[in-house]
């Protein structure tokens, strides 16, 4: 019943295979330190932007007035309804309209709003608009692109992204505090790329104001919806907190399949805490992926993850072991004699990356052999660990305020108000 209010589907990694329509929670989180209790939120974040393209060229046209690039110090004007190219050049970057080379220099700075942003590459072409401070500048191997905009400006971008706009208003509010949550716990994420998250599933999923997408002859597209800025209008500044007042680490799921789990599960990292353990949930029962069932063939699995394995006709995968709530920790392929065990969290992103993120759903399933073929009958679609998006919306329908789907989901944590810190 959830399936076309929550966009997302595919946790963590997915964004690689199923760009834009599926996207499903933050991912698995870096070391950090935290801030302390009490900190203040920030008030602004650094997004790196089409971080999964990879640009080489982008193109920045000027809407229906004036506009000044920054080039370095150097002021490029921009006429209304005209477009230049910004492109890797030795050293730095170069800016050229048509054959000509206009400018070069290292860093381009453009308020967002003025301008909108097109990639190109063999079989896809991506338009976006920002809010904010949009910079160019020369990485390694392709453009970096940074849009630097108010924390709430980035939560309603995050809501919009995750959600439909039929999405019930009171599922976006707890939506939007946990992302703000989020967001403030772990600033500074991508520090060594010169930005605090980036715009895929890795971190928070974020397209900007206005986003299109054209791939195999087909358009897909969308705007910042109402949804999403009305969420984080009406929970302005509202954050998770643990009761010495640090940050709660905060996370979403597509749908939790009835448990959600905790972040040293989910993700093998970090400790387990006494405000993240994990809760039942079957608000989520009537989801798309309360159950799921998937099957691959055993070679092409060796294959991809074990490689040693693969000439052994006999060899066998099956779960090595769960945490008494059913949430599988490790699995072990054997063949003969030979036995190789792996942690869950690597075998799953093993899987995604090579077979593709559709195969193994959650952290919660059985391995079935069958012939051939092995047989995946899991519960629950991402990570798991947090608020249930699918479960937060059947609440939100029931007419749940945004406050008690957090209790439900956080129920050791306190939701605050700025006021309250
Ligand atoms: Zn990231
Ligand atoms: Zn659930």
């Amino acid at each position: 019943m959830t399936a076309h209010i929550l966009k997302c589907g595919l946790a963590g990694w997915c964004l690689l295979v199923f760009p834009f329509w599926i996207a499903g929670g933050s991912a698995a989180p870096a070391a950090r330190a935290g801030p302390s209790p009490g900190a203040r939120l920030p008030e602004t974040l650094r997004i790196g932007v089409l971080t999964l393209f990879q640009p080489q060229e982008i193109t920045l046209a000027a809407g229906s007035r004036p506009t000044t690039l920054h080039l370095d110090e150097r002021p490029v004007a921009l006429l209304p309804g005209r477009f230049c190219r910004v492109a890797k050049d030795a050293g730095g970057i170069a800016l050229w309209q048509g054959a000509r080379r206009l400018a070069t220099g290292t860093r381009l700075a453009v308020a967002a709003e003025d301008v909108t942003v097109e990639v190109s590459g063999r079989r896809t072409r991506l338009r976006r608009q920002f809010h904010g401070t949009l910079t160019v500048t020369a990485g390694e191997k392709h453009l970096q692109l940074v849009v630097t905009q108010p924390l709430e400006a980035v939560v309603a971008a995050v809501v919009s992204a995750e959600l439909s706009p039929e999405a019930p208003p009171e599922a976006a509010g707890a939506l939007a505090v946990v992302v703000r949550s989020y967001l403030a716990n772990h600033v500074g994420r991508h520090a060594g790329q010169g930005f605090d998250f980036c715009d895929s599933t890795h971190c928070q999923l974020f397209f900007g104001e206005q986003w299109a997408q054209w791939e195999a002859g087909r358009e897909t597209g969308g705007a910042l919806s109402t949804l999403g800025r009305q969420a984080a209008a009406g929970t302005q500044g509202e954050v998770l907190r643990e009761t010495g007042g640090e940050l709660t680490d905060a996370y979403f799921t597509a749908c939790c399949g009835g448990r959600t789990t905790t972040p040293a599960v989910a993700f093998g990292t970090g400790q387990a805490s006494a405000t993240t353990t994990g809760v039942r949930c079957q608000w989520c029962r009537a989801g798309r992926f309360f159950t799921w069932t998937r099957r691959v063939d055993r070679q092409t699995l060796a294959r991809a993850i074990l490689p040693e394995l693969a000439a052994a006709e006999d060899w066998q995968l099956a779960v090595a072991g769960h945490t008494p709530d059913g949430f599988v920790t490790g699995v072990v392929a054997s063949a003969g004699s030979r036995r190789i065990t792996l942690p869950n969290h690597r075998f799953r992103h093993m899987v995604g990356q090579r077979l593709g993120w559709n195969l193994v759903l959650s952290n919660r399933y059985a391995i079935e052999p069958h012939g051939e073929w092995l047989v995946l009958r899991g519960q629950g679609f991402g990570h798991q660990v947090g608020l249930c998006l699918a479960g937060a919306i059947t609440q939100a329908q029931a007419g749940r305020h945004y406050r008690d789907i957090l209790r439900y989901y956080f129920p050791k944590s306190a939701c605050r108000p700025p006021a309250d810190f």
